[in-house]
């Protein structure tokens, strides 16, 4: 089908040396939990990218040799003959949707601890393991040069005989080649160090080598930070360095240039923290630097922004990584003129922690993200229902609207039923909080979709009871009704709940927050979650005028955060606020004047003054219409139980759990063999 006029620019062809990519949308190279582990899980993945229209899809991080080994972080391999048939499988899929298939080659260099394989880690000098391990590298002779050069090469080569039609040298994220492109690290006094050309030295090499070995057929690419300044500008401020007279030296070797910054919390930012477009300060001005094609990233959703990208100058190819997870159908969406189809990334970074998890990836949006190999789920089709049969789903937040919108797409007859006037359970609830805005777009792509399904009817301000249920009598029945935050404590460091809390005190709990009962005065907030809840509350109330405290029993502010780039960002938000952070602090007590807290290795107690508690601990799940409707005799296969209201988890968790329960509905899948097991090749 034609693009729709205003978007022809995004569909046009896009030359990359001996290559074309059929059209501007460029799916960049993106972690994936997966990697040389799971091939099939992957290269379903992106599979499904390249039927949605990217016309270039590019695989993970990719090792050249047993020398830049990341495990615990899952990266692809490109190590032998084995590896070459894993990638095969990727490639023959991304090249049946008619797209090109890419593959970042990567030196680990400082940033890799080859805690697998045991090979003595190289780099530029002898630098400490830039992952936090105890221990140093090996600096690299003039041997360990040439060995890296034609590993490299090699590896090109293997990367050829997969099918790739792409091969990047990756010369950023502070791996082994930007180690000895900056001054700070690299401080070689030979042919490798000092003045730039000598520092640039290996990169021109290994562009030339991959050029030599692969170059007449593969395009190659670079990976580079636009801010070779070394950072650390306030968002939107580059310090650009050296990167002119980089490319004044190497400017015209590859055939793309694939632009980033090296701060992953600025380029891969939340959307709590960092707009869409972030990114167009720092790649401003490399066009006119190269004339090569250029692409970055910037959590592009919206078409009028990619097209501005491309008109300004600024970019050639859009770049996406979160954006085609979220979406992998995004470009087919607005070549079919179907915007309002298009669901949006969130930004909440779910995506990122597969890779720090070592598990495959999941998104908060797109639940059928490395599901479509091994569960056969794909994001835009389901199957139709087996029977005439209705449903009715109690509870509109994010399970509940995406069962109703996956069990409307299958034909089933199906009511949701919600008790307040608002959709959206906790994601409009949490929307409304510091920086989560964008949560929305959980609700809203699902309320756009079950609008166009005349067999999906909702009923809001519909509280239901256990009776109300039965005499519904539909032939299934889903309860998505969610959780609620405790108020006693309890958490992951107090099971037994707080005994100390007095029950007359001003103790709050997010969802008060967020019904807007706020505190005044001094507040400690108490913070055993460990995600996002604790630092936006933080936020919102220091920004309502009180005077907020937050204690956690963790090391660090926001600790699972970390996963998710929150952690970093949240704090320093915080600190500039002029909140008060207390870590490795367990709550014993609270009176309505003081809390005491004890320290978490010796156990001595600190006093701290408060006017009010705020408990960010854990959910209880809001089950008791489930049990009541078991106890009526309502039987297992006629009532189910999904998302927060079964396990109270992330927004993730319960938006999968109603798709899987829309696409279980009568066709279960086996008990014993719920899911096909990914191995490696043997
Ligand atoms: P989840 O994350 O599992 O989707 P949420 O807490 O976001 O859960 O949403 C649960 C929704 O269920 C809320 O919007 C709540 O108002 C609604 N709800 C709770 N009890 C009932 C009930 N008895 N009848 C209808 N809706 C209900
Ligand atoms: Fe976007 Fe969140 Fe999905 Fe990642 S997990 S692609 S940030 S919606």
């Amino acid at each position: 089908m034609a693009a729709s006029a205003p978007y022809d620019i995004l569909f046009q062809p896009v030359r990359i040396g001996p290559v074309t990519a059929p059209n501007r949308f460029y799916q960049v190279p993106h972690c994936t939990g997966s990697g040389a582990l799971r091939p099939r899980i992957l290269a379903g993945l992106r599979e499904v990218k390249a039927e949605g229209g990217w016309g270039v899809v590019n695989t993970e991080y990719t090792s050249v040799h047993p020398s830049s080994d990341d495990l615990p972080y899952v990266a692809a391999s490109l190590w032998d003959a084995r590896d070459i048939r894993a990638h095969a499988l990727m490639t023959e899929k991304v090249h049946a949707h008619g797209a090109l298939a890419g593959v970042e080659l990567c030196l680990g260099g400082a940033r890799m601890a080859n805690l697998e394989t045991r090979v003595v880690p190289m780099s530029v000098g002898s630098l400490p393991n830039l992952a936090g391990n105890p221990l140093q590298c090996r600096a690299m002779d003039k041997g360990d040069i040439a060995d890296v050069r034609r590993w490299h090469r090699q590896a090109a080569l293997r990367a050829r005989e997969a099918g790739f039609d792409i091969v990047y040298v990756y010369a950023t994220h502070g791996y082994l080649l930007s180690q000895f492109l900056s001054p700070v690290t690299n401080r070689r006094d030979d042919e490798y160090g000092g003045r730039l050309e000598n520092r640039v030295r290996l990169l021109r090499e290994v562009i030339e080598d991959t050029r030599e070995a692969v170059g007449d057929t593969t395009a190659v690419a670079v990976r580079f930070s636009a801010e070779t300044g070394g950072g650390g500008g306030p968002d939107g401020t580059p310090v650009p360095g050296e990167t002119e007279d980089i490319f004044g030296l190497i400017g015209e070797l590859p055939d793309l240039w694939d632009i980033n910054v090296a701060d992953y919390s600025l380029e891969m930012g939340l959307s709590r923290f960092v707009p869409e477009a972030a990114l167009s300060p720092y790649v401003r001005g490399i066009k006119a630097m190269t004339s090569k094609p250029v692409v970055s990233v910037g959590r592009f959703t919206s078409p009028d922004t990619m097209v501005a990208q491309v008109k300004s100058g600024l970019l050639d190819l859009i770049g996406a990584a979160r954006p085609s997870i979220a979406d992998p159908f995004l470009p087919a969406k607005i070549r079919e003129g179907r915007l309002d189809d298009i669901r949006e990334c969130i930004g909440c970074n779910i995506c990122y922690t597969g890779d720090g998890k070592g598990v495959p990836i999941r998104c908060t949006q797109n639940p059928t993200m490395s599901e479509e190999w091994r569960r056969g789920w794909h994001p835009e089709r389901i199957a139709p229902r087996r029977s005439p049969t209705s449903v009715l789903v109690v509870g509109a937040g994010p399970a509940g609207l995406e069962a109703a919108h996956q069990l409307g797409k299958r034909g089933y007859k199906v009511m949701l039923a919600e008790a307040t006037r608002a959709l959206g359970g906790r994601v409009t609830r949490e929307a409304a909080l510091p920086g989560l805005g964008q949560w929305a777009r959980v609700r809203d792509y699902r309320l756009s979709q079950i609008a166009k399904l005349d067999n999906v009817e909702i009923y809001r301000e519909s509280r239901l009871s256990a009776g109300d249920i039965v005499e519904l009598g539909a032939d299934h029945v889903a309860i998505a009704t969610g959780a609620t935050w405790r108020r006693d404590g309890f958490g992951a460091a107090a099971l037994g709940g707080i005994a100390g809390l007095d029950p007359a005190a001003p103790i709050l709990t997010p969802d008060d927050i967020m019904d807007g009962r706020l505190p005044t005065g001094r507040v400690l907030i108490y913070d055993d979650d460990h995600y996002y809840m604790g630092t936006v509350l933080a936020e919102r109330l220091q920004a309502a005028g009180c005077r907020v405290t937050l204690a956690t029993p963790a090391d660090m502010i926001s600790e699972w955060g970390g996963y998710t780039y929150d952690r970093w960002r949240a704090q320093a938000r915080l600190m500039t606020l002029g909140v008060g952070l207390c870590t490795g602090h367990s709550l014993a007590g609270f009176d309505g004047a003081e809390a005491s807290l004890a320290c978490a290795y010796t156990g001595q107690s600190l006093a701290m003054a408060a006017d009010a508690l705020v408990l960010v601990t854990a959910r209880a799940p809001d089950d008791a219409l489930f049990h009541q409707l078991q106890d009526m005799g309502l039987p297992g296969n006629v009532l189910s139980r999904i998302g927060d209201c079964e396990a109270p988890g992330i927004i993730a968790a319960a938006v999968f759990a109603g798709h899987r329960y829309a696409r279980e509905l009568e066709d279960p899948a086996d008990p014993d063999q719920p899911l096909k097991h990914d191995r490696v090749f043997s």
